[in-house]
């Protein structure tokens, strides 16, 4: 089976399709026939050696397919059915082995596509709006990269939970479809964020900032927040959020401040599968939108690590074996 590996870390160019043996899954494993691998910033980060891998490895983590085979010892899963998972290393290949507590049945309605595209990012935006900051109805949110994979869900996961919007983005292209998402206010440019925020809010500053874009925009976002607002850092596109003094949260009013992960808030299967089965049933009542924002071959790896780190794409990267 052909898979993207890499032998050592660094930019782009260390991504190369290598053919492989077919893995056997073993006891509690499921050989999944991949359809779609999804494209994360994180598998920039292990790319790059900021979360280590041991290597050589295969990269990605998220996807959708078809079940192969499953390994000694599991039930519930048959061959043919159509599952997805979030966190599988390997994804990026023809064939991949996924722990069954990874793995989620997915309704056919929703399909492959979509449940690649929707499994990580949606899952984000569930629980960053539903739990780390239960938005509602009032509730004033500023979210960074509003028209990237997790900005574009995240601003439609606080709408339907009535919290007003107000994102980010980098070119009037991608205004309009973070408007489009729903998003009540677009700023382009980080700079005119915070003072946005202020004029929106009557002075006071919004309750909550959603910030995946890290070091360029954490400071300025401090200032966009009333007094006992919660800043999420969930993410660093444009590199970590440097060392903090945490007197700061003082200066600025009894801030709070939480860098979160996907991991703490699906600890039980039990929780994965609540969160996994809100987000299919919003998609097949069609109150969520899922936007892929390009599908490229295996080969092309190199290229959507490229657009994805070089601010070119919105929505979701797909990969297709
Ligand atoms: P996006 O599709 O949002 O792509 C990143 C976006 O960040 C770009 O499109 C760009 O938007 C913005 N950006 C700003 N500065 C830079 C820069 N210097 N280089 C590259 N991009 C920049 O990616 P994802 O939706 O995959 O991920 C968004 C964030 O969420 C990432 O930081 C990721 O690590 C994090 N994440 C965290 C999770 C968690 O549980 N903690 C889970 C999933 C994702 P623009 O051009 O509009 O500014």
């Amino acid at each position: 089976m052909r898979a993207v590996r890499i032998d050592r870390t660094g930019g782009p160019e260390v991504l190369t399709v290598t053919d492989l043996p077919a893995p056997e899954p073993g006891p509690g494993q499921v050989l999944v026939d991949v359809e779609a691998a999804g494209v994360n910033f994180i598998d920039t980060y292990r790319r790059g050696g900021v979360y280590p891998l041991d290597l050589p490895a295969v990269l990605g983590s998220e996807g959708a397919g078809r079940v192969a085979r499953p390994g000694p010892g599991v039930e519930g899963f048959a061959a043919g059915q159509l599952v997805a998972w979030k966190e599988a290393p390997g994804s990026y290949a023809e064939q991949v082995l996924v722990p069954a507590a990874e793995l989620v049945p997915v309704p056919e309605a929703v399909g492959a596509t979509t449940a690649a595209a929707v499994l990580l990012q949606g899952l984000t935006a569930h629980y960053l709006a539903t739990d780390t900051f239960p938005a509602a109805a009032g509730t004033w949110a500023l979210v960074h990269a509003g028209a990237g994979g997790v900005g574009l869900l995240l601003t439609q996961v606080l709408k339907l939970r009535g919290a007003n919007v107000l994102t980010t983005v980098s070119t009037p292209a991608k205004a309009e479809l973070s408007r489009a998402a729903g998003a009540d206010d677009v700023v382009v440019g980080y700079a005119g964020a915070t003072p946005r925020a202020r004029e929106l809010t009557g002075g006071l500053g919004v309750d909550v900032v959603y910030d995946g874009v890290g070091r360029d925009t954490f400071d300025a976002g401090l200032d966009a927040l009333r007094p006992r607002g919660l800043m999420v850092v969930f993410g660093g596109s444009s590199g970590q959020v440097p060392p903090f003094d945490v007197q700061r949260l003082n200066a600025k009013g009894s801030l709070f401040l939480t860098r979160p992960t996907l991991r703490s808030y699906t600890r039980d299967r039990a929780e994965l599968l609540a969160r996994t089965e809100e987000v299919f049933g919003w998609i097949t009542a069609g109150r969520l939108d899922v936007r892929v924002g390009g599908t490229y071959p295996l080969t092309a790896a190199r290229r959507a690590h490229e657009d994805l780190e070089g601010r070119r794409t919105t929505g979701k990267l797909l990969l297709v074996p």
